[in-house]
C-alpha cells in the first residue's frame, strides 16, 4: 500500500466523551469514526485490524474442528418467545415491525436461531458432535455503550455453538474452545487471563471468560499467587474463617452516634476498626425486606446474593422510605440486633465469625456495641456474600489472592440442555430412543479485541500493536520523495523487494515534512519503520527504527532485509 493513495486522516483533538486512551487512539489515528451513540464506521485503517483479528480467530476456530456458516442478524419474535426471551432479554433488545406488522429483533446472539437450525437438520446421534461458528454483527441497546468500540450498541462477534449427545461430549469440545481462545490471545500477543465465570441461572462450574489484562477493564478479576487459581470477583469464593468463633466478652451497649451512618464514621468516632464492625444492608427479597450482614470492611457481592434463595435474581436496595416502613429506623441505624422477626438476617460467613461487634442499633442516631450473634442478633443464614479482597486465601488452598482489572474479549460457556430443552431440538440415540441434546456456546467480542489491545499496548505517542495485529508490519518512510527522484526510486526498490519477500509494509509516500511523518507512524503503531534518505543513500544504509525502541540504527539492505524477513 502506498499512503499517497490510501485514505489517512490523523487528528490531534478528539471529544472529551473518549475516556480512556483506546478510544482516543482510535479517533486519533482515524480507524474508527463516531455515526451515533454506540455505533462506529471503521475507516480503512481500522477495518485492516479488525480483519487481521478476524483471520487469527478464523483460523484457529477451524483449526479447533468448527465449521463457519452466516446466520441472519434481523430473527423473529415467535423464535424469542419460544425461549422466553423475547421479554427475558429486557430492553437490550432491538425490537421492530416490517411491512406485515410482524415484529423481529436485531440479533445480540443467535442461542435462537442456531437451535432451530439444528432441530431441523439433526436427526440422529450419528451427526453429533457438531460446532457451528459465524462472524457476525450483533446488536444489543446497551444502557451506557461507552469507551468507543469497547462497549458499542453495534459489534462484531465471533459466536459459535455446539451440540452434543452427552454431557461427556460437551465437556470435551469445550476444553477445545478453552484451548483454541488460549492459542488465539497468545497469537495475537496479549496479556490475557482465562478466569471462572458466574454461571447465572443454569449453574454448574462450566464458564469462563478471558479477560485482557488493563487498568480501564470494567471487571474484576481475583488471582492466586499460588497456583492457576483465577476467577471474575463475581465468581470467586471466599474461604470462611477457621476456628471457632470467639466467646462474647462484652455486654451490649446502645451508644449515641448522632451523625455517624457510615461504617468509616462510625469506626472512628467510636475507635474501633472496621473489621470490628458488621454492616447492614437491606434489599427487596421475594417477599418482604432482607437483611445482608458483611463486616464493615468487606462488600456484598450481588452476584452472589442473587443467588440466595430469599432474593430474586436482580434484586434492588430497599428505599428508605421502605426501610423507615419496615423498621422505624432511617438507612445507616439497622442492624441485626434487635431487627424484627418478619426480616430474614443472611450472614456472611467473616461476618459471622465476629464475637462483640459493633453494628446498627436500629434506633436512629445510635450503635450498639458488644453485639453478639445468637445472644442479641439472629442468623438465618450464613453465605458466601462478600465480595474477596487482596490478600484472602485462595479457594483452592494455594496460595493468597490479587486482585486486577480486565477486559472480557471471550467466554466459553456449558449452556447443557437449556435452549435445547425449550425448543425441542432432539435427536435419536443408539437404541433409537429421543434425547434433548447438550449445547455450549462460545463468544468472542472480536472488534472489542481491537479496543483492548490498544488499552494494553500504547505509549505517550500513540499505539504500539502487536505485530500481528499492526495495520502494516513495516513502514519505508521517504523523506521529501518530489524533489528527490534517487530518494523516491531507492524507497520503491525497497518497498518492493519487501512485498516480495512477503514483508507486510507500507510505503509513506505523502512527501509530509519528516516531523509530520514519524509522528504520525508512531501514532498508528506500526512496529518497524524505515528511513530512505539522501543521506542514508549516500552512506549506503537505511535508518531502522523498532516501535519499541527509543534509538535509531542504520542499516545496509541486506541486513535490514534480514532483521525484517
Ligand atoms: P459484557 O459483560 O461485557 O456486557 P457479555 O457477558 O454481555 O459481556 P457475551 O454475551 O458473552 O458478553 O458476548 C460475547 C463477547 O462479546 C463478550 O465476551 C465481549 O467480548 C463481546 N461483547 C459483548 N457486549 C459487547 C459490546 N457491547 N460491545 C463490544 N463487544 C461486546
Ligand atoms: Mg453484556
Amino acid at each position: 500500500m502506498r499512503l499517497s493513495q490510501f485514505h489517512l486522516n490523523t487528528v490531534k483533538e478528539v471529544p472529551a466523551e473518549a475516556e480512556i486512551a483506546s478510544h482516543r487512539l482510535m479517533l486519533r489515528t482515524g480507524m474508527i469514526r463516531r455515526l451515533a451513540a454506540g455505533l462506529y464506521t471503521w475507516s480503512p485503517l481500522g477495518l485492516m485490524v479488525l480483519r487481521k483479528v478476524e483471520a487469527v480467530v478464523r483460523e484457529e476456530m477451524l483449526r479447533a474442528g468448527a465449521i463457519e456458516m452466516l446466520m441472519p442478524s434481523v430473527q423473529p419474535r415467535d423464535l424469542w418467545e419460544e425461549t422466553g426471551r423475547w421479554e427475558k432479554f429486557g430492553p437490550q433488545l432491538l425490537k421492530m415491525r416490517d411491512r406485515k406488522e410482524q415484529e423481529y429483533c436485531y440479533g445480540p446472539t443467535h442461542e435462537e436461531v442456531i437451535t432451530d437450525f439444528a432441530r431441523n437438520e439433526l436427526r440422529s446421534y450419528k451427526q453429533l458432535p457438531l460446532n457451528f461458528f459465524q462472524i457476525q454483527t450483533k446488536f444489543r441497546d446497551e444502557i451506557r455503550p461507552r469507551f468507543g468500540v469497547m462497549r458499542a450498541r453495534e459489534f462484531l462477534m465471533k459466536d459459535a455453538y455446539s451440540f452434543h449427545l452427552t454431557p461427556e461430549s460437551l465437556a470435551e469440545t469445550y476444553k477445545a474452545m478453552y484451548d483454541a481462545y488460549t492459542r488465539i490471545f497468545t497469537r495475537l500477543g496479549l496479556k490475557f487471563r482465562a478466569v471462572q465465570a458466574d454461571t447465572g441461572a443454569i449453574g454448574g462450574n462450566a464458564s469462563h471468560e478471558f479477560q485482557v489484562l488493563a487498568d480501564a477493564g470494567e471487571d474484576a478479576i481475583a488471582f492466586s499467587d499460588g497456583s492457576d487459581y483465577a476467577a471474575n470477583i463475581e465468581k470467586a469464593e471466599a474461604m470462611p474463617p477457621s476456628g471457632e468463633r470467639p466467646a462474647p466478652s462484652a455486654a451490649l451497649t446502645r451508644v449515641d452516634t448522632p451523625t455517624q451512618k457510615t461504617i468509616d464514621d462510625v469506626a472512628a468516632f467510636l475507635k474501633v476498626a472496621p473489621s470490628q464492625c458488621v454492616k447492614t444492608i437491606l434489599v427487596k427479597g421475594r417477599s418482604g425486606l432482607v437483611a445482608l450482614c458483611v463486616r464493615g470492611d468487606h462488600e456484598v457481592n450481588e452476584v452472589k446474593a442473587a443467588h440466595l434463595p430469599e432474593l430474586p435474581d436482580t434484586s434492588e436496595l430497599a428505599s428508605e422510605a421502605e426501610i423507615l416502613a419496615a423498621t422505624g429506623t432511617r438507612p445507616g441505624f439497622i442492624g441485626p440486633a434487635g431487627l424484627p422477626d418478619d426480616i430474614p438476617v443472611i450472614v456472611d460467613h467473616a461476618a459471622a465469625h465476629l464475637a462483640d461487634f459493633v453494628c446498627g442499633g436500629n434506633a436512629d442516631g445510635t450503635h450498639y456495641t458488644g453485639a453478639n450473634w445468637q445472644r442479641d442478633a439472629r442468623i438465618n443464614r450464613v453465605a458466601d456474600l462478600r465480595k474477596v479482597v487482596e490478600g484472602d486465601p485462595s479457594p483452592d488452598g494455594h496460595g493468597t489472592l490479587r486482585l486486577a482489572r480486565g477486559i472480557e474479549v471471550g467466554h466459553v460457556f456449558q449452556l447443557g440442555e437449556k435452549y435445547a430443552q425449550a425448543m425441542n431440538a432432539t435427536v435419536l440415540d443408539d437404541a433409537g430412543k429421543i434425547r434433548v441434546m447438550s449445547m455450549g456456546c462460545y463468544g468472542i467480542g472480536v472488534s472489542r479485541i481491537v479496543a483492548a489491545a490498544i488499552e494494553q499496548c500504547h505509549d505517550e505517542a500513540g499505539i504500539r500493536w502487536p505485530e500481528p495485529m499492526a495495520p502494516w508490519r513495516v513502514a519505508v518512510c521517504v523523506i521529501n520523495p518530489k524533489n528527490d527522484a534517487q530518494v523516491a526510486q531507492a524507497a520503491e526498490d525497497l518497498y518492493q523487494s519487501l512485498r516480495q519477500q512477503g514483508i507486510d509494509a507500507v510505503l509513506d509516500d505523502r512527501g509530509l515534512r519528516p516531523g509530520q511523518m514519524f509522528a504520525d507512524i508512531e501514532l498508528l503503531g506500526i512496529p518497524h519503520r524505515v528511513v530512505v534518505s539522501e543521506r542514508g543513500l549516500a552512506a549506503g544504509s537505511f535508518e531502522y527504527r523498532s516501535r519499541s525502541e527509543s534509538e535509531s540504527r542504520n542499516l545496509p539492505r541486506e541486513d535490514l532485509i534480514t532483521l525484517l524477513g
